[in-house]
């Protein structure tokens, strides 16, 4: 007789998220929030799950571009980037990402976890001082090889780089580069997706060079200074680069080990080769596993241009925030992006998003169930009498929007995510008029079935609560206490369809979660 096995005791799963630590001579943007968004919602995604999550953010605040940048401001560097750093942490609060740890690069445990891992990769012979003369771009802080300019200039600023000629140290790259190539082959999706994984495999057809990693105090003192050589500081991306590693050995060893092999680096595409091809070689030479996947997303453009501070069309999150609440900003970056590729940000479309998706659709949904539950049952919750095909097929619609939201949050394809979720809520406006509780409440007799399709269509809030709540927190959190639900019954494991609300549960009248917004 075949007997039923118990269920499989869950891995304990986890995951360690990061974003790029942002350089403090620019403030927040919708490029930083965008990032911040995905970051802050696969975050809350596992922890709905239980998994062990970590989520770490912060500020770059060393190099050349620093030191100018507070020089021009009259300030000290270390007055100016506490300045800075403060205003992307209080955006950032404001707009209640959920990070767990905020790093910055001047902290005493960063500059001490640089200066051991420089020691260690120095002892181990990767490191070696040698003279270097080149063209270096001071915008950039890096040297440029002359098939790299753009008519003797540097592609990114448009100026002519300057001939330096100096000694530093050198970490050496090329050595590592047989090594990259075959983890890039053994693991195809350490990248993702897939065309920044073939842009980093088309860098590596050439012969990688060895990385310069030091500046002389002579030009630059802004910096962490050498363990070896109290002459020179570190190299910004060589300092910037290790906050993954510092931001999570503060957890101790054990959860080190246990995390760090499970690092999901998120970043914008214009630093993917220092995450590509620096910070892996780094890490072998360090000792270090690799991270689990780097994760590229593309550029925000607005209304079609290039965001630019000249042509005055910044978009700021907390300005988002103010104009049309944190969700809906989130709803729509999210919705409006394929994760990868380049997006267009316009406000008009914003509106008619937040109009048509969340105003109406959601919106409607919720009004429409709570005023019928009100005036018909006063608030509480009936028993569901019976199971018709039509009541089956909103179950299974939702079920299928759970499956969905679990598969492509996974792949990080979340506008996909949020179209099973609003494929979902339109099946439930359409059982409404097609099961038309307010026709069938006229008659007395129908009262049990009313009682029924009502219950079901509480069911779908209180699923569609759960499954959005990683994407718009704020709103699944309003849902959950108009369904008098405990904050905490958004937490994984769900109870199943028809479960979630006991004889005599009371919900609440209807408020507007999204009020419509008159276009300009
Ligand atoms: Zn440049």
């Amino acid at each position: 007789m075949p007997t039923e096995r118990p269920p499989a005791a869950r891995a304990p799963r986890r995951i360690y998220i990061t974003t790029p630590i942002y350089y403090v001579n620019a403030e927040p943007h919708l490029g930083s929030a965008y990032t911040m968004i995905i970051c802050d919602t696969v975050a809350r995604f596992h922890r709905q799950r239980g998994d062990d999550t970590i989520f770490v953010t912060g500020t770059d605040e060393h190099g050349d571009k620093i030191a100018q940048a507070a020089a021009a401001a009259g300030e000290h560097p270390q007055q100016y980037t506490d300045r800075v750093s403060a205003v992307f942490r209080s955006t950032w609060d404001a707009c209640g990402f959920t990070y767990d740890r905020f790093i910055r690069t001047t902290d005493a445990e960063h500059v001490r976890t640089v200066r051991e891992i420089l020691a260690r990769v120095h002892a181990a012979g990767d490191i070696y001082f040698g003279r270097y003369g080149g063209l270096y771009c001071t915008g950039c802080e890096r040297f440029y090889t002359e098939k790299e300019l753009v008519d003797g200039k540097c592609p990114d600023h448009r100026t002519a780089p300057e001939w330096i000629e100096e000694e530093n140290y050198f970490f050496r790259m090329s050595a590592y580069q047989h090594r990259l190539l075959a983890e890039l082959d053994a693991r195809p999706d350490l990248i993702r997706p897939e065309r920044y994984r073939n842009e980093v495999l088309a860098l590596l057809r050439e012969p990688l060079e060895d990385l310069c990693i030091s500046r002389p105090k002579s030009r630059l003192t802004w910096g962490i200074e050498l363990p070896f050589d109290e002459r020179f500081v570190t190299y910004v991306w060589f300092d910037a680069l290790i906050n993954y590693v510092t931001a999570l050995e503060e957890l101790g060893p054990e959860r080190f080990a246990a995390l760090w092999p499970t690092a999901n680096h998120f970043i914008a595409k214009d630093i993917l080769k220092p995450h590509a091809v620096f910070w892996p070689t780094m890490l072998m030479a360090a000792g270090l596993p690799l991270y689990q996947h780097l994760n590229v997303h593309g550029y925000w453009t607005v209304d079609g241009e290039k965001m630019s501070k000249s042509l005055g069309n910044v978009v700021r999150p907390l300005d988002m925030r103010a104009r049309y609440g944190m969700d809906a900003f989130r709803y729509v970056l999210l919705r409006e992006s394929v994760f990868g590729l380049d997006a267009d940000f316009r406000e008009a479309a914003l509106v008619t998003r937040i109009n048509a998706d969340l105003a109406n659709n959601l919106g409607n949904l919720v009004s429409r169930t709570l005023s019928m539950q009100q005036r018909y049952f006063q608030g509480v919750v009936q028993p569901r009498t019976e199971v018709r095909p039509e009541d089956e097929a909103l179950e299974r619609a939702w079920a299928d929007a759970e499956g969905e939201v679990e598969t492509q949050v996974r792949a990080l394809a979340l506008s996909r995510a949020l179209e099973a979720i609003w494929r979902a809520l339109d099946h439930a406006n359409k059982y409404i008029v097609e099961t038309a509780p307010f026709t069938l409440a006229k008659d007395p007799a129908a009262r049990p079935r009313v009682g029924t399709i009502l219950h079901n269509l509480l069911e779908a809030l209180r699923t569609s609560a759960q499954l959005a709540s990683p994407f718009l927190p704020d709103t699944a959190a309003r849902l959950a206490t108009l369904l008098a639900l405990p904050p905490a019954g958004l937490a994984a494991p769900w109870p199943a369809w028809g479960r979630a609300f006991v004889p005599g549960h009371t919900v609440a009248s209807p408020v507007a979660l999204f009020p419509r917004i008159e276009p300009a």
